[in-house]
This record gives C-alpha cells, structure tokens and sequence, in this order.
C-alpha cells in the first residue's frame, strides 16, 4: 500500500488506445484502494515527437525514468519513422541501460478465445526471454552499400553473467510458483560459439542452484514445433533475446493472439524501474479505428502493480479480465466480436468493481 510514481509511454498508434484504458483502471483502482494512489507522470515519447525534435526521447530522460517506481508502456512504430530508429532509440537503450534483463511473457489458456489448435485449454507457462544482450546487439556494420560486394556483420554477444542471471531468474520464478521444470531453447549445433556457452552456463546453474528443478533443452526449431503440438507440456521456457522473442509470439498466437498478450522488462534487483509493455506493436492497421484490445496493456499493468508489491490487486485486475472473457459478451474484433477499446475497457472496470461489492 502506498503512492507509486510510474512514468506513461503510450507511443504511437494503438498504444494511446490502449493505454487511455489502462489509465482507467490505475484511476479505478485508486477508488477502490482507498490506500493506494498513483503519481502518473506522462511522457508524450513518439513518433511524433521524434518528427519535432529528431529525436525519440529528450537527453535527460534517465534523469526523468531514474526516480519512477516503474514504467507502463504502450507501443511504438509509425511509417513516418524508420523501425529501427523508433525501437533502437526508445525501447532498446531503456531495456538495456536500466538493466532490464528479464522479458516475462505469461502464455496462458483464457476462457472462450479461439485458438488454432484443437486441444486449447490448460496451456500456461511463462516465457523467461534474456533482455540486454544476445542477438540483439549493435555490434556490427554494413559495407559497400548498393555495390554487388554489399556485406553486412551482426555480431551476437552472450556473456556468462548475462546468461546466468537470466537462468537465475527463471529458476526462482519456477521454484517460487511450484514448477518442476526449466525449458532451455538453443541452437548450439549450429551456433557454436555463443550457443554452448549458453548451454554450459544454463547446466551449471541449474545443477547448483536448483537441483530439484528438472532441465531440458531443445533446438529452437524443434521447440517451435511442440510448442504446437504439445504446449501443456511447458512450464518455464528459458530463451535467448531473438529466441525469446519468437517463441513468444508463437506463445501468443496458441493462446489467442497479440491482443491479450503483456509482459515486463525487469530489473529484478529494483535498481533501475522496470518496463511493463504489450508483447504487440502499434498495429497501423487498425489504429485510429478504436477497435484494439486493451486486454494485453491492462494486463501489462496487472504485471506492473504486482512487480512494484500490489499482489493482490495485480490478481483483482487479472480476474476481471478473465471474467469479462468467461461471460463472453464483450469481444472486440481480434477475439471475434464488435466491442470498441473502451467498451472493453468499461467492461474491465464492472468486473473489476464487482470484487469490491
Ligand atoms: P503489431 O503487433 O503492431 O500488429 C500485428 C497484427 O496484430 C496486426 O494485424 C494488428 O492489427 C494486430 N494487433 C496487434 N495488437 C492488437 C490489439 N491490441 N488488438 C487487436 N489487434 C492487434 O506488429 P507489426 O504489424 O509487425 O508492427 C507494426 C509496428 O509496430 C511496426 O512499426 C513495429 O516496429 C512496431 N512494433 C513495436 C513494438 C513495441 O512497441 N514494443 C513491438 C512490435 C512491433
Ligand atoms: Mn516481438
């Protein structure tokens, strides 16, 4: 219980749609919880804003983030900007300088969403994605541009601290929430440097730190295919950067798509604010239409509120979200309905206020 500083980056497209619904619940919440409020500090960090002032965030912006308990963020990505420099200038250097090294992505069957598989219900695990090196680096360069000799080098860099402290963070994670079992995704038959050293560091973490705690490990390739074929098999799913990245939205797409789909960039040691952000993008074609689905961005918030403490109220807002989709009444158009961003995000509130009663 307390008052919380959170820093807001809804961004471009979508993300200020789904984010104003956010925003709703934090203010809800705040009603609700009598003790509990909320110091929201909004930062209009965009493509916009890169279009006025050529850059995505202001120079100070560690100055601006440092003091905040932590941040919620919306989504990025406009075609009047190139991708690379909308998520090199904004997510990147926040995920990387704050430490952020643990991207959490929840997978989890929800009641009545449409899935591609046949067998739907009872998937859940959590994705353990490393966050601040691998393959997603700046490490490298293109040469001889537009010229038939035109090459390029992207360097991935793993180093065993980073790959420990990630292992580390799935291992507590899955002891703490009585798992059995640690999935390791890898390629070291092909990638022979950067991936034994991966799965080296993951062995020997796992065996001295958590020797109740079974280890398997799979080629990413084969992993992409039982993820398919047999998801309810997975508990905790240990991945490098781009690794991570893909199964998560695999992940996603058994579980009913990007639209429901939140995660968190986490320091774990809180000595810089973590990030809690939707896994989807700013989706251009559907913004402006007001038909997004909030459900991944309020989620996103559940995760925040229960990183910074709010345990219980991180599960109130994950169980109006489930109830709304148990009653299968308010659907936006990505889960098979016609209901609005807000409709959806009113939806939430009732069900959210309905624990109070
Ligand atoms: P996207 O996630 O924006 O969209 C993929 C598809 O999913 C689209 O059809 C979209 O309409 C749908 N979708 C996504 N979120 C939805 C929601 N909440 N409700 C309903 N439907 C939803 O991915 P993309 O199209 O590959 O990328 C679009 C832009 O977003 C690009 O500029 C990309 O760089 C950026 N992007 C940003 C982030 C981020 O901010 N972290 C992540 C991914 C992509
Ligand atoms: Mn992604």
């Amino acid at each position: 219980m307390g008052s919380y500083k959170i820093a807001i980056i809804e961004g471009d497209g979508i993300g200020k749609e789904v984010m104003a619904q956010a925003l709703r619940i934090l203010r809800e919440l705040e009603q609700l919880e009598p003790e509990i409020s909320f110091q929201l500090e909004q930062l209009d960090w965009s493509s916009d804003y890169y279009l006025e002032h050529g850059r995505m965030m202001p120079e100070n912006w560690r100055d601006i983030l440092m003091p905040q308990d932590a941040i919620l963020f919306g989504a990025i990505g406009d075609a009047r900007v190139k991708d690379e420099v909308t998520i090199w200038e904004l997510i990147m250097p926040i995920r990387k300088e704050f430490r952020q090294y643990i991207n959490y992505r929840p997978v989890q069957s929800l009641p009545n969403i449409a899935s591609p598989l046949e067998d739907k219900t009872g998937i859940n695990f959590s994705i353990f994605r490393e966050n601040a090196e691998g393959e997603y680096s700046n490490s490298g360069g293109r040469m001889f541009k537009g010229e038939s000799s035109e090459m390029a080098i992207q360097n991935t860099i793993m180093t065993r601290k980073g790959i420990e402290r990630i292992t580390r963070a799935a291992g507590e994670y899955a002891r703490k929430h009585g798992k059995c079992k640690v999935t390791s995704a890898t390629k070291s038959n092909a990638i022979i440097h950067t991936n034994t050293l991966w799965d080296e560091c993951v062995e020997r973490v796992m065996r001295e730190e958590f020797p109740e705690l079974e280890l398997e490990s799979y080629y990413i390739d084969a992993l992409a295919a039982y993820f398919v074929q047999r998801p309810k098999s997975f508990e905790v799913v240990l991945a490098s950067n781009l690794f991570g990245d893909i199964l998560s939205d695999l992940g996603s797409g058994i579980v009913g798509g990007l639209g429901l789909s939140p995660s968190g960039n986490i320091n774990p040691e809180k000595d810089y604010p973590s990030m809690f952000e939707p896994v989807h993008g700013s989706a251009p074609d559907i913004a402006g239409l007001g038909i997004a689905n909030p459900i991944a961005q309020i989620w996103s918030a559940a995760l925040l509120l229960e990183h910074i403490g709010e345990t219980e109220v991180a599960g109130k807002v994950i169980n109006a979200i489930q109830a709304v989709l148990e009653e299968n009444r308010v659907l936006t158009k990505d889960i098979g309905g016609q209901a609005t961003t807000e409709e959806m995000g009113t939806a939430i509130i009732e069900k959210l206020n309905a624990q109070y009663t």
